[in-house]
């Protein structure tokens, strides 16, 4: 049993999402693109899984947490409850994060998939092989138009496009030399082309040689089952006690959820600070003061040896033999990307598939995109593999066109974007954190944030609370390298500096 494809997308998240689109606005035809995706749905806007997604139903926000909206705008926000004098953003569900609304484009709804991919008859599918044939005639315009006005149908755009959309469906074995896939399900799908967007899987507990993963009301967060499952138990404890373990993106965001729903949050993570790998101790303790004002309980420099729910569910043992009350533990010890697939068939490079400046693997039918990607980031002349979602947005149109328009496009030029928002506070950074650090801003005010020089230049920036203009100014300043001669003259023109340059 077998199906072939022109075009094969392996992985239904993020990145596949934006090639769909990019595959689409190029044209390409009925028929010719599949995805193949283990999640059940069609792809989705992963970062709203450890924010909009784990809001609390009918729990009214903090006052705090309406931003800089004055009470009128508040009153007149759609999520005032005009009955309980509350406002509280619903908790987001899909269909309204489907791929691509992070980035104000169209949202590609099963319906999307479904129009875009699927004859709807077998009339339907006369017309488009007939349409095939008289393609690029005068004929072909006449008759679509013709379609057009009679059956209100675009004839012209289901003919253009086409997407079937395996979804549910584990790919097992991949063979490169034959360009197939094996699914679980048995059915061997053939490609010319093959796009490995298959992103990466949470680590669990186990990988570091401890117990308790599966225990009961310990959770992990990477897909849409994962959030459902942490909503679920979440709405089991409000008002009782969580700990996260991890200081990272999942343990931040996370610990941020559960504090709005209520829940007693202690994060425990083996670092000095929160988010180690890119804020200093300055900035990081800026965060934390705000966690903790919050309620949130910090246990730093912790190693776990052991983890154990107690046969009640109410008692977290620590590998130092402290004992922490927890109705449910939330895991983000870091991911591991979905190579196992290539292993032994194309090339690896830090911890990811190695891809050129086309996104294009060591075999020129298979490319590569997303968290999965380790590509040449031009601006600091090294490979790097990244795990955020503006590099897997932009390296999957990036693809896309390096595959439907080889002569038009040049090599990849990625400046590195990762940003995150908790409770109501919300930062950027572009760049590079290595180098010496400058601080600006005030530390103790709603905006400030940080410059690396490395080697007498800048290459990366950091700001919490800024303006849209301000991030476009530190994304503009970083993309441009400036020379920086005088440290403490950078401290002092602060933001003023990426204004100017
Ligand atoms: P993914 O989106 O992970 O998609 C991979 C897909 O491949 C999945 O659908 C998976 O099921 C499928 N797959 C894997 N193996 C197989 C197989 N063998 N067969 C079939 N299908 C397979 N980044 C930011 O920059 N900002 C944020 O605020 C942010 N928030 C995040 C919040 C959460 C909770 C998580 C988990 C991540 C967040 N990220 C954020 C990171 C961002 O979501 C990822 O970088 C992005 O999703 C990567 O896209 P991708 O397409 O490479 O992989
Ligand atoms: P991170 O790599 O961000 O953080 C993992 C954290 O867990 C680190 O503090 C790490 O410490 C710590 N850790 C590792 N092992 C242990 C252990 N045994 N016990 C306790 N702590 C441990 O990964 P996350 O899981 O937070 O995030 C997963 C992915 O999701 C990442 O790719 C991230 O980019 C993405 N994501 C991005 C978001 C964003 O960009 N806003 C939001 C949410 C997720 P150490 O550094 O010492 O190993």
């Amino acid at each position: 049993m077998g199906r072939a494809f022109v075009y094969v997308i392996l992985g239904g998240g993020v990145g596949a999402g934006y090639a769909a689109l990019e595959f689409t606005k190029r044209g390409v035809s009925h028929g010719e693109l599949c995805i193949i995706s283990e999640e059940p749905v069609a792809p989705y806007e992963r970062p709203a899984l450890s924010k909009g997604f784990l809001l609390p139903e009918g729990i009214p926000l903090p006052q705090d947490s309406w931003g800089k909206l004055t009470s009128r705008e508040v009153i007149q926000s759609p999520w005032f409850d005009n009955s309980k004098k509350i406002c509280g953003s619903p908790p987001a569900r899909l269909p309204s994060f489907h791929t691509c609304v992070g980035a104000n484009e169209e949202r590609l709804t099963p319906k999307w998939y479904k129009e875009h991919g699927n004859c709807s008859s077998y009339h339907t599918l006369l017309l488009l092989v007939l349409m095939r044939m008289i393609k690029g005639t005068n004929l072909y315009w006449i008759f679509n138009y013709m379609s057009n006005v009679i059956l209100c149908r675009d004839l012209h755009s289901e003919f253009l496009v086409g997407i079937e959309l395996v979804l549910g469906t584990r790919v097992k074995s991949a063979d490169v030399k034959r360009k197939t896939l094996l699914t679980a399900t048995g059915e061997t799908i053939s490609y010319k082309i093959l796009i490995i967007a298959t992103g990466a899987r949470a680590l669990k507990l186990e990988e570091f040689g401890l117990n308790g993963s599966d225990a009961r009301n310990v959770c992990y967060l990477r897909d849409l089952a994962d959030a459902t499952r942490i909503v679920d138990v979440m709405q089991s404890g409000i008002g009782g006690n969580a700990v996260v373990i991890g200081g990272g993106y999942i343990g931040m965001e996370c610990a941020a959820s559960l504090v709005i729903n209520k829940i007693n949050v202690t994060m425990v993570f083996p670092e000095e600070h929160c988010m180690a790998r890119l804020f200093t101790p300055k900035i990081a303790s800026y965060y934390e003061d705000y966690y903790e004002d919050k309620g949130v309980k910090f246990i730093k420099g912790t190693v776990l040896s052991s983890i154990d729910m107690n046969s009640d569910g109410k008692e977290l043992i620590l590998g130092d033999e402290s004992h922490l009350p927890a109705d449910m533990v939330v895991v983000g010890i870091g991911i591991r990307p979905n190579t196992a697939l290539f292993e032994g068939q194309l090339t690896l490079e830090k911890g990811g598939i190695k891809v050129n400046g086309r996104m294009q693997t060591s075999n020129n039918s298979v490319y590569a995109i997303g968290d999965v990607a380790a590509f040449p980031v031009k601006l600091f002349g090294e490979i790097r593999r990244l795990e955020h979602v503006d590099s897997a947005r932009k390296s999957a149109r990036h693809a896309v066109a390096a595959i439907m328009e080889p002569e038009k496009t040049g090599e990849f030029d990625y400046l590195p974007f990762f940003y995150s928002r908790i409770f109501t506070l919300s930062w950027q950074f572009y760049g590079d954190n290595a180098g010496e650090v400058v601080h600006f801003g005030d530390f103790s005010g709603n905006t400030f944030g940080a410059y690396w020089v490395s080697k007498g230049h800048l290459v990366g920036s950091f700001l919490e609370g800024g303006t849209k203009e301000q991030y476009e100014a530190i994304s503009k300043a970083t993309r441009l390298k400036p020379a920086v001669e005088d440290l403490a003259e950078l401290e002092n023109q602060g933001l003023g500096f990426a204004l100017a340059a």
